[in-house]
């Protein structure tokens, strides 16, 4: 008999601890060889000032079973207290985030019946790297990081998860048109991975018109990778259109750990009274059954599940006059899916894990050669209330010398100076980039250090500067508009 495998436990806040006891219940009901140990996390954690969210100690426990399950939290009101998601899957290094949404037609009420897509999303970079900063009065910031062993990894693991599971088509979204760099990168990397995988039909579409047919025609799509927000977002939306987020779960997979939970919140209105659905956190803990190699065990429960919603026993969310037959609390759901452990859907489509696939993909990043960089001006950035571009711009140009002179000033990323138009919209926040006198001329550290000294004895308040790069003569910037 194999030994028990070590989990960690988090029973959460709200409906969690509720529908963490009932997937438990199902689970060790089929024959799950688990061992749980038990962290605390989320609303009491907080509250005790700690503004991750989780006990130190937690951790303790998390790096040695790699594995977590994990119930809602509630993230309390107010500020000051960080997403623990977020601190999770990066502390963890958990780039890859798997929601396979999944329609039960007829039995949970869709408008998409033959729906079965897989969201993909890279789970580490872009807007949620969490860098912002109120530069002036008017402007704030958040960075956009998309980095290509990020990309690569993230497009890595779609391509594997698709041969490992039989799909057919893997699909990329991204806003490349706009964000030339960071999508353009994502985007650029979905072409060169793709190319190892001839067996995949391959598309990408701007993630604009991708969503509004993701969700006029889901059944056009098979797996779908996309950056961390246009995923955080799609997710949800797949979720909710294959007929609830309160049945879909996920997994959040990197190297070495995994966490495992459903995809909706801690619905803290619905807690203590025996209400809420435990399905999304119960697919959650399928695809954690897989990762720890007992498919077997995810078979048997995800047919009895199957059956169950085949039945017509539905909790309150899914619940529908006609097509559901007997409205059940969390409990009676979870003891009717143990009473048909063992039994097979008879219109659903079983589960079958006998290929299962495995979650972890194993992966080297070899970095490519060093470019050969060359620093070639400076975007300096500043905070100045006055609305005048051409006033600036001329004040600016006061500044050349050693070297530099003022090429362009923007303002919100439209060009303004020189020639720029009146119409345009100023706010207080300002871009003027200086290059080398000589056409992409080299610059020097030393130059753009007298630029700052020069700006800052004349009195203009900058406030960041951006070094100007090309990487093997390519530009390794993008111009303003109307440059
Ligand atoms: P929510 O997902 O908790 O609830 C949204 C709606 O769905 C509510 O009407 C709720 O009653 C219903 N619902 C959700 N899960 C259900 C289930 N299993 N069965 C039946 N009905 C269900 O989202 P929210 O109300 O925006 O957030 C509540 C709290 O959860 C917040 O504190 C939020 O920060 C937190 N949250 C946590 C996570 C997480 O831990 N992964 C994710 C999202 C939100």
């Amino acid at each position: 008999m194999p030994s028990n495998v070590p989990i960690t436990v988090a029973f959460g806040d709200g409906i969690g601890p509720e529908i963490m006891n009932a997937c438990l219940h199902i689970m060790r009901g089929a024959g799950a060889r688990i061992e749980a140990e038990t962290i605390e996390i989320g609303e009491k954690v907080y509250l005790r000032g700690i503004n991750a969210g989780i006990e130190p100690s937690a951790w303790e426990s998390l790096r040695r079973t790699k594995v977590f399950f994990k119930a809602p939290i509630t993230t309390p009101q107010g500020g000051g207290f960080k997403s623990l998601n977020v601190t999770t899957r990066k502390t963890l290094g958990l780039y890859a985030n798997v929601r396979p949404c999944v329609s039960y037609y007829p039995f949970v009420d869709t408008k998409h019946p033959g729906m079965d897509v897989v969201i993909v999303r890279e789970n580490e970079e872009d807007l949620y790297a969490g860098i912002e900063h109120r530069q002036t009065d008017e402007v704030y910031q958040c960075l956009k990081l998309i980095s290509r062993p990020g990309s690569e990894k993230i497009v890595r693991y779609a391509f594997e998860y698709a041969r490992r599971n039989n799909r057919k088509k893997v699909t990329c979204f991204t806003k490349d048109n706009i964000m030339k760099f960071t999508d353009g990168l994502f985007h650029k990397v979905f072409d060169e991975i793709g190319a190892e995988y001839p067996e995949f039909e391959k598309e990408h579409w701007i993630v604009d018109i991708g969503a509004a047919k993701l969700a006029d025609t889901p059944e056009a799509f098979d797996v779908v990778v996309m950056p961390n927000l246009y995923g955080d977002i799609l997710s949800d939306v797949a979720a909710q259109i294959a007929g609830s987020v309160g049945l879909a779960g996920s997994a959040n997979i990197g190297d070495q750990c995994a966490m495992f939970e459903a995809i909706h919140g801690s619905a803290p209105r619905r807690a203590g009274q025996n209400l809420a659905n435990p399905s999304g956190l119960l697919h959650g803990g399928l695809l954690m059954l897989v990762h720890i190699g007992q498919a077997d065990v995810a078979e048997v429960v995800h047919n009895a599940w199957l059956k169950t919603i085949e039945d017509g026993i539905h909790t309150y969310d899914i619940y529908k006059e006609g097509t559901s037959k007997q409205k059940v609390g969390t409990k009676e759901f979870a003891e009717a899916v143990v009473a048909r452990l063992g039994q097979k859907p008879g219109t659903l489509k079983a589960a079958s894990y006998s290929k299962a696939p495995k979650q972890t993909v194993a992966q080297t990043y070899t970095p490519k050669p060093r470019a050969n960089k060359q620093l070639i001006g400076v975007d300096v950035f500043f905070q100045h209330n006055d609305r005048d571009a051409k006033a600036f711009g001329k004040r600016l140009e006061g500044i050349n010398g050693e070297g530099l002179k003022l090429t362009s000033l923007s303002n919100r990323g439209v060009k303004v100076y020189p020639e720029g138009f009146d119409e345009t919209f100023c706010s207080d926040h300002w871009r003027a980039g200086f290059m080398s006198e000589q056409a992409n001329g080299p610059v020097t550290h030393q130059q753009i250090v007298g630029l700052l000294d020069r700006l800052s004895q004349a009195g203009f308040d900058f406030i960041k500067i951006e070094n100007l790069y090309t990487f093997d003569g390519q530009k390794g910037f993008v111009a303003s508009q109307g440059e």
